[in-house]
């Protein structure tokens, strides 16, 4: 029995379509795992927890988190670093292929930073309202004025990665009283 929708493209079942895209979540997450355990480092270091990771074929390529403060410099976020380093070890600036994992959902910089690196997907845990640049305040990965796209995921690890700024900041509002 078929049902309504008949076969599905390529000749697949529709089990295996579904058993498919569980699991690729089931990947999203053990990867944003590891991007929340980066999160944890910058906020040791007294950056805002956000970390990234580039991952292409299963492999991690570049890993980066928050280094604004302990730096001292504006454009040290996670997502630049997780770039910059993958592209190295790839020796290819294109990251055709590449998904870009982060905790928070990229700023506008690292937004464009992901079309520059013409990655196929940006997979993100919360987002962020105040600079969100993949579908809170731009949504760069589907805009087609640039040149390049992205698949964007949302939401994943979502309470993790809240609850890591929740506490975060609550620290610096204590600090500050
Ligand atoms: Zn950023």
């Amino acid at each position: 029995m078929l049902g309504r929708w008949g076969r599905p493209p390529g000749g697949r079942s529709w089990n295996d379509l579904v058993g498919r895209v569980m699991k690729q979540e089931e990947i999203d997450r053990h990867f944003m795992n590891i991007a929340l355990e980066l999160a944890r480092k910058a906020a040791e270091n007294g950056d805002a927890p956000v970390g990234a990771l580039v991952v292409e074929d299963g492999q991690i390529l570049g890993t980066g988190y928050n280094r604004i403060e302990c730096e001292g410099d504006p454009t040290a976020h996670a997502e630049l670093i997780a770039l910059r380093e993958a592209a190295r070890r790839k020796g290819d600036w294109r990251l055709r292929g590449a998904t870009l994992y982060a905790t928070l959902e990229p700023c506008i910089m690292c937004a464009a930073a992901a079309v520059h690196a013409r990655v196929a997907r940006v997979v993100f845990g919360v987002h962020d309202e105040r600079w969100g640049g993949v579908g809170s305040l731009f949504d760069l990965g589907h805009d087609p004025r640039l040149n390049h796209g992205f698949e964007v995921i949302s939401g994943i690890q979502a309470k993790e990665s809240a609850e890591l700024c929740r506490v975060f900041f609550n620290g610096l509002r204590a600090k500050k009283v």
